[in-house]
């Protein structure tokens, strides 16, 4: 049987909030680890990434995992959200009248989730990102 690497932590800084997507998987942990530089983080991939938060079915068992986990656990210090375009959680891109209404909206949410997550951990640092598709990449931009 083939084996993989394993390394024992338990201290870990980031907890990370995006979509499940495939398309954009290999380059939300690219520029998670690579462009800023955080090698371990926990992982919170699900359909719509942030979206989650503000789903009032969801929020709770996304604030109880992070809580019991990353809070707890791993004493996290930030923790990043992620959303994307044309992601399927919102219908896609073709569910919006064009690419500026569809930013808005996921905006409005990606402010609404950090709003929630800092009511429920103040001490906790959050930040925006917004993966944008640019031809044939993704660039990841800061949302204020
Ligand atoms: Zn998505």
């Amino acid at each position: 049987m083939p084996q993989y690497p394993f390394k024992n932590f338990h201290h870990v800084p980031v907890a990370a909030i995006y979509c499940l997507d495939p398309r954009f998987r290999t380059q939300h942990e690219q520029f998670i680890s690579k462009e800023l530089g955080l090698k371990e983080f926990d992982q919170y991939v699900f359909p719509g990434g942030p979206k989650a938060l503000v789903d009032d079915t969801m929020r709770n068992i996304f604030l109880g995992a992070i809580q019991n986990v990353s809070v707890n656990l791993h004493h996290i210090e930030k923790i990043i959200l992620i959303a994307h375009r044309d992601c399927g959680a919102y219908g896609g891109s073709k569910a919006f009248t064009d690419a500026e209404a569809e930013k808005e909206t996921q905006m409005k949410d990606l402010k609404t989730a950090r709003n929630i997550l800092m009511e429920k951990f103040p001490a906790i640092n959050v930040k925006l990102f917004y993966a944008e598709i640019i031809g044939d990449n993704v660039e990841f931009k800061s949302v204020e």
